[in-house]
């Protein structure tokens, strides 16, 4: 309580309490390493060895890409959990930053046999790091306090300027040093967040310094023999894939591990809403947080076409030429990072005036208008690949619009989201929940992997297609979103029940 109280008078940065600033910075240096690297994958993977790439075919490169970054994000679920019952939020967050750092200087390691290692760390690492550090912004205010979403929109956008120098420092190394160089960068990125972390802890003022649902003793040994039975199954497989024992198709792989997140998602919301020992306010502010994981997964499933169609469109049909220069496909992927970074201010300030004025948060009409907003981008991109099927290239601006369009529509959805998260779940499972709603990343990831695979370059004809698919289920999917969010908007106002729970625990 008397944290809770200082916390929201605290507004020493931006308007916000002074924890915000380690949080900023942790997570922006984090985002640097796991951006820089991630724009790499790819194109690592798929160079030839000449190159010193490890010359995979472009299919199997995709796959092992999106079974990647759906990973990373399904790790968030253990990483939540073991956050509640062992480690508290802080530990769990600079554990995890030890582990993706050891990660990345793995991959900067030049010998191309020790690259799927150095990824199992970053996944594992970032399982750890990504919800917790989450959970704690939001428990930096209190459950009244108007300043969560605009908080969550400064913390956001510490995310994506770790984005743009990512790209712009392992991108540049990439060209002038070399692959392994690149990869170091991220690595030195990690390490930079972590000294700042130690150094700056004490404005957390405690919070997160302890699980938030303790196990016992016997419970922690139970939980440190399972770690070490994962872990140790986990140097198995790797083990005997590296020696040929097992071969994998990661094409048939990333289906299967589609569907099995899904299943996932939902026995584990359904176990923490039906067994969670909740109260009828908790549940029903659970009911509410669901439409928002929901419209989640769909926004994510268009949006992330930014890495593979859309990337792709960038190359073969749009016209990068201005003058003599020609536009490094590249550049556009950081168009939503520069436009976020443009942007968050105006929407932190939009969220406080609406806040202001309002007494309800209505997280679930700000994600639906967000949804909307993000697949109203794909009409751009109908008419856009209906000139390119014509057998033009077009001008650099469709895209640019798309991707204007997208972010509106991520700053309304998924800052607004992870506020979401952290306001309607029971204090106690917070750290799962957020383990939870990274889920959604991860099914949106991989949907949007398999809605990419129906991209042709040589096929241009049923491009325009695909888009409109996209726009009529997200415009549909965001409108229904919408009606239902006018009546979950009061069980979001509902009480959070998290003392009369520690009363009844006492
Ligand atoms: N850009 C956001 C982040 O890194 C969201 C990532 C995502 O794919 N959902 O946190």
């Amino acid at each position: 309580m008397n944290q809770e109280a200082s916390s929201n008078s605290d507004t020493s940065f931006f308007g916000h309490p002074a924890g915000l600033t380690t949080l900023f910075f942790t997570e922006m240096w984090e985002r640097m390493s796991y951006y820089g690297m991630r724009a790499l994958l790819v194109l690592y993977m798929s160079a030839s060895l000449q190159e010193g790439g490890l010359f995979f075919t472009v299919a199997a490169a995709t796959a092992i890409y999106g079974l990647y970054t759906g990973s990373v994000y399904f790790m968030g679920l253990p990483g939540g959990w073991l956050s509640d019952r062992m480690f508290g939020g802080q530990k769990a967050v600079f554990y995890g930053g030890v582990i993706i750092m050891i990660g990345h200087i793995i991959l900067a390691v030049p010998s191309n046999g020790t690259f799927f290692i150095g990824l199992i760390f970053v996944v594992l690492g970032t399982g750890l790091l990504k919800p917790n550090i989450a959970a704690l912004v939001g428990e930096l205010y209190s459950e009244t306090d108007k300043r969560r979403d605009a908080g969550f929109a400064l913390y956001y956008m510490g995310i994506n300027i770790g984005s743009v120098l990512g790209n712009i420092i392992c991108g540049w190394l990439q060209v002038n040093a070399g692959w392994h160089w690149a990869f170091g960068a991220a690595a030195v990125g990690m390490a930079i967040g972590l000294i700042q972390y130690k150094r700056t802890e004490p404005k957390l003022k405690g919070i997160g310094s302890q699980p938030t649902e303790p196990l016992s003793p016997a419970g922690r040994r139970k939980t440190w023999a399972a770690i070490g039975a994962f872990l140790a199954a986990l140097a198995i497989i790797t083990g005997l894939t590296y020696n040929g024992t097992i071969v994998i198709d990661p094409v048939k792989l990333a289906q299967y591990v589609a569907i099995f997140f899904a299943v996932v998602f939902v026995i584990y919301y359904s176990r923490i809403y039906f067994w969670g020992n909740l109260t009828s306010n908790e549940k029903q502010r659970l009911q509410a947080l669901l439409l928002i994981c929901v419209a989640s997964i769909c926004f994510w499933s268009g949006f992330e076409q930014a890495g593979s169609s859309m990337n792709l469109f960038a190359l073969d049909f749009t016209d990068r030429m201005i003058g003599t220069f020609e536009i490094p496909t590249i550049w556009f992927q950081s168009a939503n990072s520069i436009f976020i970074i443009a942007l968050s201010p105006f929407f932190a300030a939009l969220w406080i005036n609406i806040g202001k004025r309002f007494v309800s948060p209505v997280f679930g009409i700000k994600a639906a208008i967000g949804l909307i907003i993000m697949a109203s981008g794909f009409l751009v991109m109908f008419f856009a690949a209906q000139y390119a099927a014509s057998g033009l290239k077009v001008a650099p601006y469709w895209l640019i619009t798309t991707y204007f369009l997208h972010t509106v529509g991520e700053l309304c959805l998924s800052p607004v989201a992870l506020s979401a998260v952290s306001r309607l779940s029971p204090r106690r499972f917070l750290g799962q929940m957020m383990g939870v709603f990274t889920l959604t990343y991860s099914i949106g990831n991989i949907i949007s992997g398999l809605l990419a695979g129906n991209f042709d370059p040589n096929n241009v004809e049923q491009l325009p297609s695909l888009y409109m698919q996209i726009l009529v289920f997200g415009v549909g999917i965001g409108a229904v979103v919408l009606l239902i969010g006018l009546y979950t908007r009061k069980l979001e106002n509902l009480p959070a029940d998290d003392d009369k729970f520690e009363e009844k625990a006492a």
